[in-house]
């Protein structure tokens, strides 16, 4: 196994890495039952991604066995709603959510959504997101990687250095490269939202 490039270091391979705790996407229809008829989303904070931004607006989660509260609403809406949760919630809340690519929500679980003005209860929608990393056609051809590619990934966290496998290369022109990792994720590495990864090169 080797992480050098170019110039050995490796430091023209690394990623920063961007940590996504549990948050929501919601439909339009969902907007309206959970926060009232006409309501629009109420943009916070502007994140890493080009035109994904964090709302005012909270939900709770209940499950079979417990809630998750004041979840955060990532926007702009989407087609579906889609909750994205760590393996420790998915213990809290008494649901078993499969491992996921965003968008693909097919025979995954559901649960119950509390706002502030209602409820919602999706029959499927919760999913655990795939590790991935954001970039643009650039930077595939700069780390020599095709689209939907897994690749391996080494964050060098205080004292608790991890590779971590089945990450899916994602590329878009309108993404900003970006290595994103769930809670659960960056806590098994001891990593926070200044960390870097480095692609890792295995040899043929
Ligand atoms: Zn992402």
């Amino acid at each position: 196994v080797t992480t050098a490039g170019a110039a050995g270091d490796g430091s023209d391979l690394r990623i920063p890495i961007g940590i996504s705790a549990h948050h929501v996407h919601l439909c339009r229809g969902h907007v309206e039952k959970l926060f009232g008829i006409g309501h629009q989303l109420t943009p916070l904070k502007q994140l890493d991604q080009p035109g994904q931004f964090a709302c005012r607006e909270c939900v709770d989660l209940m499950g079979p066995r417990g809630q998750v509260k004041n979840v955060r609403i990532l926007g702009p809406e989407r087609r579906r709603t889609q909750v994205e949760i760590s393996r420790t919630e998915e213990f809290a809340l008494g649901i078993d959510a499969p491992i996921r690519n965003s968008g693909d929500l097919d025979g995954s679980p559901g649960l119950t959504l509390v706002g502030s003005s209602g409820r919602v209860e999706i029959s499927e929608g919760v999913i655990c997101a795939k590790r991935h990393i954001h970039m643009t056609p650039a930077d595939a051809r700069h780390f020599g990687v095709d689209p939907g590619e897994h690749v391996l990934v080494k964050a060098s966290g205080q004292g608790r250095e991890l590779i971590f496998g089945d990450v899916v290369v994602r590329v878009s022109h309108d993404y900003v490269l970006e290595m994103h990792l769930d809670t659960d994720e960056a806590n098994a590495g001891e990593l926070f939202s200044d960390s870097w990864g480095q692609l890792v090169r295995l040899a043929k």
